[in-house]
């Protein structure tokens, strides 16, 4: 007989979950001598807590600031209901695109997200370069006043890292209202979008068609790459040489195997990307392809030898608590 249900689980199964955690992707569950805490430190409202029975997420006292998402090295947290090849495309369909936040739903935008909080993540903000070359604005006009208004430093800082990988980028960050330009759309969807073919930004339809066209997210047995990063290397198909460079060397991490290495290419198992793979030679170390690299320090925390380094290119933006003086 199946016991009634009170009031108190119902409500605790119908409450929406703001952040969404795949533990197969988590890192410090795949990886027990990873203490990655990225999630829990970036956290201003101790949302996440690390038990015995591994991470938690508390929806009472989650924000949907999104600060966990920009920093989680292999996507095991997401947003639900927020796909980002949508929302490129959506964005792609207006002449000057406006991204903003449904938390203010008074500031002006083309298209909104749950917090503009996600945009920290450096991969993201190089894929918003590359799609939109004629110009993006990120409406954070009303973020000085928001209780997410944390997130502002962290998109600071991934916005100043652009101008090392992708110079002449025309991704703005509109803090005052008198800066943005902004045109309502007054036709529907499809006209707007028929006429926008017609006329302008074609190469920002061209680069969504092609990200959303089989996003290629590499796998190998259990292992996958984010989807971010899935859409950033197609983005960086369509740039030049020295570009592709550039991004690879700023925002991908890069694991040298030491002389202490001892082949036994424990580290191919542990990586969740596949970007370390056997080399298939005994007194060889394994091979390393840095495009599917994310910083995730896997590796390096489980070899015992120290037979693997890992120099985190990504530097992505960690805003501790204590950083934030909480
Ligand atoms: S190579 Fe190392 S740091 Fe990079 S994704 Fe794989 S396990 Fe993580």
């Amino acid at each position: 007989m199946i016991a009634p249900m009170g009031n108190f689980a119902l409500q605790a199964l119908m409450r929406e979950a703001a952040v969404t955690l795949d533990r197969s992707r988590c890192v410090r569950h795949r990886c027990t001598a990873n203490a990655c805490t990225r999630c829990i430190d970036v956290c201003p409202t101790d949302s996440f807590t690390w038990t015995k029975g591994g991470l938690q997420i508390n929806p009472d006292t989650c924000t949907q600031c999104l600060s966990c998402l920009s920093v989680c090295p292999t996507a095991a947290l997401a947003s639900p209901g927020l796909s980002l090849p949508q929302v490129l495309a959506d964005l792609a369909q207006h002449r000057l695109p406006v991204l903003g936040c449904k938390g203010q739903p008074g500031s002006d935008a083309h298209v909104r997200i749950s917090c503009l909080g996600y945009l920290a993540h450096p991969e993201l903000m190089t894929i918003l370069a590359l799609v939109f070359p004629e110009g993006l604005q990120l409406n954070l006009t009303a973020c000085d006043e928001c209780p997410n208004g944390h997130i502002l430093d962290g998109i600071v800082t991934a916005h100043g890292r652009l101008h090392g990988s992708v110079s002449n980028h025309a991704v703005k960050l509109i803090r005052d209202k008198k800066d943005l330009e902004y045109a309502a759309a007054t036709l529907s969807r499809r006209q707007f979008f028929l006429l926008f073919q017609e006329r302008t930004n074609r190469a920002a339809v061209t680069m969504v068609k092609r990200l959303q066209d089989n996003i290629e997210q590499k796998t190998y047995g259990k292992k996958q790459i984010p989807e971010i990063r899935a859409l950033l290397l197609k983005a960086m198909s369509a740039s030049t040489a020295a570009r592709k460079e550039s991004i690879k060397e700023q925002q991908f991490g890069k694991i040298t195997f030491t002389s202490d290495c001892c082949h036994s290419e424990r580290c191919v198992g542990v990586c969740p990307t596949g970007a370390i793979r056997s080399s298939r030679m005994s007194n060889s170390p394994p091979v390393f392809d840095q495009t599917l690299c994310t910083s995730c320090f896997s590796c390096q925390a489980f070899c015992r030898n120290r037979g693997v380094v890992l120099s985190d290119n990504s530097q992505i933006p960690l805003v501790t608590k204590r950083e934030q003086g909480l």
